[in-house]
């Protein structure tokens, strides 16, 4: 098959720290990185990608036999460099294959095929959509899930737009976004399970989901997330929100994997069976009344574990920012790990609406 190509053309000149930092990113979704003259190029399972940085400007090229692929790594190149150079404002235009405006590669509508309770505060959704290969691939286990609301009961979805980015057809009907785990995914039969956290307070996600009949709509965009580097060893923890990725995270890790989990919920209740082979110890810790994102036995277990001196290992951490941000700490400040065998991420904040994946 011939290689579908993408190219697009700023006038931007990165600052060395700017180029670090989309380097470094662009790594954490296992890419190789190469020097060549005055590009950088990047080797990823599915494709190529470069930036070519002539004098003043920046070129990014991208190359993959399949869309999804062009599609992912024009993506990831262009929210690296809007973030990272955001103060100079960059206006991606990509050109070539998959360029103007269409059908967006990374967007599902989906429709629910059932809802059941898992435990009195967590809901399985099972959805079904077309064609859902893309979201078993890149390593990715999380979604953007576009909710309507009672102010959008009706959400118009978004398309792939003139500079082949996400564009919203209709800003007075956009949908209401929130990132969730993918729990369980069925390729060949078209569905996937959602596992959603009923709280408390004024929301869109769980509210959602505790309503939520066979027939309703909702978006999907994704997959998004960095994928777990391959290790002998895991230290892990999460809260009732990392539940669903810690438990499909273990269930596919090998047989022969060993390491330590702590999964904290509100009590025992919220309890639910991880179906695994590996020799990893599971231990839930319960918050016995403390309310979600003020207790602080989850970070305290995880930094307590002493990481092993002989082999590879990772640490990941998901639950609300405070915690995350403690064990981030310990992780890269206090054992100085890296990126690399690092992943702690705040996956909701307490008080603040709709904190989304990085
Ligand atoms: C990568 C990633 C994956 C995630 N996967 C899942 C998943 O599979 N299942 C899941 O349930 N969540 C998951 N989350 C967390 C979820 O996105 C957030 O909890 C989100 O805020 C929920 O949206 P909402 O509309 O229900 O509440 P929001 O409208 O965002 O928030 C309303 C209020 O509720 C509070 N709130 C939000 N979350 C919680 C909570 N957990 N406990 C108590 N109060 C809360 C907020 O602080 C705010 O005050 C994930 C987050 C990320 C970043």
């Amino acid at each position: 098959m011939t290689d579908l190509q993408s190219r697009a053309e700023l006038q931007l000149q990165l600052s060395p720290d700017q180029l670090h930092k989309i380097r470094d990113r662009m790594e954490s979704f296992d890419a190789r990185s190469s020097d060549e003259g005055e590009a950088v190029n990047f080797r990823f399972v599915f494709g190529e990608a470069s930036l070519v940085m002539p004098e003043g400007a920046l070129i990014m090229r991208a190359r993959s036999p399949h869309p999804d692929g062009l599609a992912r790594l024009k993506d990831l190149m262009a929210t690296a460099v809007e973030f990272y150079a955001k103060e100079s404002q960059p206006r991606i235009v990509w050109q070539g294959d998959l360029a103007g405006r269409g059908e967006l590669e990374q967007f599902r509508e989906a429709t629910v095929v059932d809802a059941m309770d898992l435990t009195p505060h967590m809901k399985r959704v099972r959805l079904k959509a077309r064609n859902l290969e893309r979201f078993a691939s890149f390593g990715g286990l999380h979604v953007r899930m576009l909710f309507p609301t009672a102010t959008v009961p009706d959400p118009v979805w978004p398309v792939r737009g003139d500079n082949g980015l996400v564009s919203w057809p209709d800003e007075t009907r956009r949908p209401t976004t929130r990132v969730y785990t993918i729990r369980r995914l069925d390729v060949a039969g078209g569905h996937f399970d959602v596992d959603f956290l009923i709280h408390e307070g004024e929301n869109v996600g769980s509210n959602w989901a505790s309503h939520a009949r066979p027939g309703d709509k909702v978006g999907i965009m994704g997959p998004l997330g960095r994928p777990i580097r391959p290790a002998d060893w895991y230290v892990m923890g999460a809260d009732e929100t990392g539940l669903p990725a810690i438990g499909r995270i273990i269930e596919s890790l090998p047989v022969t994997t060993r390491g330590v989990a702590f999964i904290e919920v509100a009590d025992g209740g919220e309890r639910q069976v991880i179906e695994h082979g590996t020799g990893i110890e599971l231990h839930w810790l319960y918050r016995n009344g403390v309310p979600g994102g003020e207790s602080k036995v989850l970070a305290d277990a995880v930094m307590s574990v002493a990481w092993p001196k002989l082999g590879t290992s990772f640490g990941w951490f998901a639950a609300e920012a405070e915690a995350a941000k403690r064990v981030r700490d310990h992780w890269r400040s206090d054992l100085a790990l890296g990126r690399d065998q690092t992943i702690a991420s705040a996956y909701w904040t307490q008080g603040d609406a709709g904190t989304m994946a990085g």
